[in-house]
């Protein structure tokens, strides 16, 4: 059960060719004694860096490669192993597979990134990747096989011409000079034939006649011609039975053409067949080099690699029982003795044990959408020791050979040794001329300052003066000012953007996001429009000093200038510089049941539609109650079919089986290329350069995520606020709207929140009824609170806020920091603040421990205990109420909300409220705006509700989308169902006039009512 090592593995990331989970490969590694184990995916890099981490945890050595697509020269795809000996091999291999998805070729469905020789060339330099000559498909194999392929396709031509006729064949030529001579005969007879015809018609009824005159006038002449007359009578005779003869030799000599001839066709037909064959023959024998011949070319092959890789080139040797791999490997190794190449032994890993064959073919025949049926190689790509590749590879091997190669396998793996660095590959600030800014500190600290009297028109006071200090030095410290500088840098170009395109009036970023609204100079840079001293948000939930975090400032762009904003960033910090963020899809619950009835059905043809009915049954039973455990399923589910089904489905759950990208995130580098640090990958379906990691392993390599997440509900502000510009002259600033009394009482008190941010559903306005918020602090508790969870303590804090119940503080310290939520705890900045303000933690400590709590590392928050309650003691608590008060805030803990998300998310809510308080026709229109078709009858109704009149569609006067006339919203065109794209044509040609009747609309407007 040992193995030195493994270089060639691939795991689910070489997509519906592998099922196993890195994890699981390591681990299987580690159980054999492994050394080192090398990743070699088909041409990804999607499981490099998890896969190093993994191995670096188990203490194994990992060894990060790819086994690209190579394009060979007789156009075959072929394959080619590259490893990373060090760091740099690795930023060589990982530009490699960058660029070779600039070839992408689609097949079944897939995308294959093409690797070239100018790409090889281009990035290996010197003795930092290790190249191997692959599997039966690679660049050397190739070779030999697709000669022996030629050579048997001749073969098997010859074979078949046996078959065939030549066309010197001499039967068929006798055959053919019969036909004619035949013809010649029959012609012959035919002409004979018709001139006796001729004499055999005669007839003598005449001469009779004269014949008897004759008797009576003149002897002699009557007998004279008596003599004439039976003498021609006897020449009729004879020529009758003639002709009769001559009739039935023609038949015979037809009979035997017809033979003869159908005979020289068929020949004719094969002889055509034999042409074909010798040229088919010419063609390929032109391509056909010898055996000898294709070896020469397998050395130029492996010369043109070790012209550039030197002893870094290895020739793989493998067995897995192919007739294919017994004819190349011998040949390959007996070169490599020659030409002193070395050699490296591998079994090409695809499954962990033979008994997972089956899973392999399950996803391989969705990939090609048949049965495809296991065969024995198949069973062999297992993980073998050393003993097993060794016997597998003597089998076809000599003995040398093998030895060397199993050698080979020691020398890779101890001369591979990647180290990763933990750089840092933070985005650098770049002025309106693109260059790097030297000082971003400085230029961080002159922004904010500049912040201050838009912000603070009276001046800010000390306590927000010294936050901002404290904030701009840790942020400084901590290396992030660049960062703050150019989320601010396109968060303002998305505001000038969004009011750009409409004419001076836009709302395109939201007012906050996250724990981004904790801090004082997100504010004074206008990331976020949240005053986070007044609310209590806390800086050190953002960013914490006290822990190597990095900072994550989400923000929210309306549709209309989301992508324009990356655009800009894609412009400003170049190409090179920003990629997307990798996804995975993998097999999921009823989509997985429904592909193994599928690939059974396959399996199976002639109960194929069983398999398929059952697999629908099953999959729908799982949907309808998601928790359902399998198990139940399983009871419900006895018979073999369904058992079939099942264990495929559950085996298979799980398995990645596409690429995405990731919705929001977008990593800007620091200037250096970044296919250097992480294998870029090209999604064909969005168009989009995307790191070949995930998120969080992209951010292990040092990159900076950010995320830039699309809020519609910024579009419906956006329009509404335009409508308003636009029918009032009015002018909206909603990142500074005054707080109004009127607006909590009339919308949120009254549950009157109806297409209300956060506040829409049913649940939600029945408990704003009761609770009667009065305030936005109300607002923003109801948005943290108002989820499973934290809700069970909702009753109590309205019986509080009514006075009908009084809340009970152990130490009166709780009540300055729990007043404002009615006694509960609801946000993690109270937690923080608990521990800090009552216990005497500081913020950075309360923060870690917080986040002990909320992740249950019960080990690492108990040791705070004993801390905690000498603290809460010190401030009067007795022991007893600490102890309670300790489990109390455990509890908590579980749910407690980021209020910095909360106080932002809460803004968007008073925004819309007031909008739809103050505006309601511009608010409801720009919600009908931007609904979807099937949402709009509820917001009709909304209208209804809020008084606002809208008019049914006028073929004469509805615009294209709702718009607002008369003090009356009218229907857009192409919001009616079914009309779509054909509005925009009727409002076309409506300039040519109004329509006067449902026939003139008809005849002028060409559309296709069928669809
Ligand atoms: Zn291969
Ligand atoms: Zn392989």
């Amino acid at each position: 059960m040992k193995a030195y090592g493994f270089i060639h593995t691939h795991s689910e990331y070489s997509l519906k060719d592998a099922p196993l989970k890195l994890a699981d490969i390591v681990k299987e590694a580690k159980k054999m004694g492994a050394t080192a184990i090398a990743l070699t995916d088909h041409g990804t890099a999607a499981g490099w860096i998890e896969f190093y981490d993994l191995c670096k945890n188990e203490g194994i050595k990992p060894i990060l490669g790819v086994e690209a697509y190579i394009r060979s020269e007789t156009n075959s795809r072929t394959h080619l192993i590259l490893l990373a000996k060090n760091y740099t091999g690795y930023k060589e291999i990982s530009q490699a597979i960058s660029d070779s998805n600039e070839n992408i070729e689609r097949i079944a469905d897939m995308d294959i990134p093409i690797m070239t020789k100018e790409i090889l060339q281009k990035y290996l330099h010197g003795d930092n990747v290790i190249v191997t000559s692959a599997c039966v498909s690679g660049v050397l194999s190739e070779i030999l096989l697709s000669r022996k392929k030629i050579q048997e396709q001749v073969d098997s031509i010859k074979k078949k011409m046996d078959d065939y006729y030549s066309p010197y064949d001499t039967g068929y030529l006798k055959n053919k000079e019969l036909v004619s001579s035949l013809d010649t005969e029959i012609a012959k007879l035919t002409a004979k034939k018709e001139k006796l015809e001729i004499i055999a018609k005669r007839n003598f009824r005449e001469q009779k006649k004269s014949l008897s005159i004759y008797k009576k006038e003149d002897l002699s002449l009557y007998e004279e011609r008596k003599k004439q007359l039976e003498k021609e009578e006897q020449e009729t005779k004879e020529a009758k039975k003639s002709v009769s003869e001559i009739k039935k030799q023609i038949q015979n000599k037809k009979r035997s053409r017809t033979l003869i001839n159908g005979r020289c066709k068929d020949a004719e037909k094969k002889q055509q067949k034999y042409i074909e064959a010798e040229a088919e023959i010419c063609k390929l024998t032109k391509k056909l080099t010898t055996e000898e011949g294709a070896i020469q070319k397998v050395k130029k092959e492996i010369s043109w690699y070790t012209s550039f890789l030197g002893e870094s080139f290895y020739i793989e040797l493998q067995n897995h029982g192919l007739a294919e791999e017994a004819y190349v490997m011998p040949i390959l190794a007996s070169i490599a003795k020659e030409m002193k190449i070395p050699l490296v032994a591998s079994n090409d890993v695809h499954i962990l044990r033979k008994e997972d064959a089956d899973i392999r073919q399950f996803i391989r025949s969705l990939r090609f959408k048949k049965y495809e049926e296991i065969g024995i190689a198949d069973k062999e790509l297992y993980m073998k020791d050393d003993k097993e590749l060794s016997n597998a590879l003597l089998k076809i091997l000599p003995k040398d050979a093998v030895l060397k190669a199993m050698k080979g396998i020691k020398n890779i793996c101890d001369s591979c040794n990647l180290v990763i660095p933990d750089t840092k590959h933070y985005p650098r600030y770049r002025d309106g001329n693109g260059n790097i800014v030297a000082d971003s500190a400085a230029l961080l600290r002159k922004k904010t300052l500049e912040g201050i009297p838009q912000r603070y028109p009276d001046g800010m006071d000390d306590e927000r003066t010294k936050q901002m200090e404290y904030e701009l030095n840790i942020i400084i410290n901590m290396g992030y000012a660049d960062y703050l500088l150019i989320v601010a840098d396109y968060v303002n170009y998305a505001k000038e953007y969004s009011k750009k395109i409409g004419k001076g009036i836009g709302y395109g970023v939201g007012p906050g996001r996250g724990s981004g609204a904790g801090c004082i100079v997100n504010y004074l840079l206008g990331i976020t429009d949240v005053e986070p001293v007044t609310y209590g948000l806390l800086f050190q939930r953002f960013l914490n000093p006290e822990r190597v975090s990095m900072p994550d400032i989400d923000v929210d762009f309306s549709e209309e200038v989301r992508e324009a904003t990356i655009d800009y960033c894609r412009r400003k910090y170049g190409i090179i510089s920003v990629a997307g963020i990798r996804t995975v899809g993998t097999q999921q619950g009823k989509m997985v049941v429904r592909n193994a009835a599928r690939f059974l059905g396959w399996k199976y043809p002639d109960e194929k539609e069983k398999y398929q009915q059952l697999g629908s049954a099953i999959a729908s039973a799982i949907t309808s109650s998601v928790n359902k455990e399998i198990d139940e399923i399983r009871k419900e589910f006895s018979d073999s079919l369904s058992e079939n089904i099942l264990s495929i489905a559950t085996r298979a759950e799980g398995i990645a089986n596409s690429f995405g990208v990731h919705a929001a995130g977008v990593i800007i580098g620091d200037g250096q290329p970044l296919k250097e640090i992480i294998p870029l990958l090209y999604n064909t379906k969005k168009a989009q350069w995307v790191i070949q990691c995930d998120m969080n392993k992209g951010e292990r390599m040092g990159c900076l995520k950010m995320d830039f997440l699309g809020l519609k509900n910024l579009d419906i502000m956006t329009n509404s606020i335009r409508l308003i510009y636009k029918r009032k002259g009015i002018s909206i600033d909603l990142s500074n709207l005054p707080f109004e009394d009127v607006v909590f009482k009339e919308i949120f008190a009254k549950g009157n929140t109806g297409c209300v941010f956060q506040f829409e559903s049913g649940g939600m306005k029945q408990m704003l009824v009761k609770f009667g918020p009065e305030s936005f602090e109300d607002i923003i508790l109801l948005v943290a609170s108002y989820r499973p969870g934290p809700m069970q303590y909702i009753p109590d804090m309205i019986e509080i806020k009514h006075k009908r119940k009084k809340a009970e503080y152990i130490i009166p310290q709780l009540e300055d920091i729990l007043g404002k939520t009615y006694g509960q705890c609801i946000y993690q900045e109270q937690l923080m603040d608990i521990f800090h303000k009552c216990a005497g933690f500081s913020l950075g400590k309360a923060d870690l421990i917080r986040r002990f709590m909320s992740k249950k590392k019960e080990e690492l928050f108990l040791k705070e205990k004993e801390p905690f309650l000498e603290g809460i003691i010190k401030k009067g608590a007795s022991r007893k109420d600490a102890e309670k008060y300790w489990n109390e805030l455990v509890e908590f803990a579980k749910y407690a909300f980021n209020k910095s998300h909360a106080a932002a998310y809460a803004v968007i809510s008073y925004q819309t409220a007031y909008l739809k308080y103050h505006y309601p026709i511009e608010y409801m229109c720009g919600v009908l705006i931007c609904a979807k078709i099937e949402k709009l009858p509820v917001y009709l109704y909304e209208c209804k509700k809020c008084n606002v009149q809208v008019e049914a569609p006028d073929i004469n006067l509805s615009e294209e989308d709702f718009f607002i006339k008369n003090n009356k919203i009218y229907f857009g065109l192409s919001k009616i169902k079914g009309v779509g794209e054909a509005g925009k044509i009727i409002i076309e040609e409506r300039k040519n006039g109004k329509f006067v009747s449902f026939a003139d609309f008809l005849l002028r407007v060409n559309i296709d009512i069928g669809k």
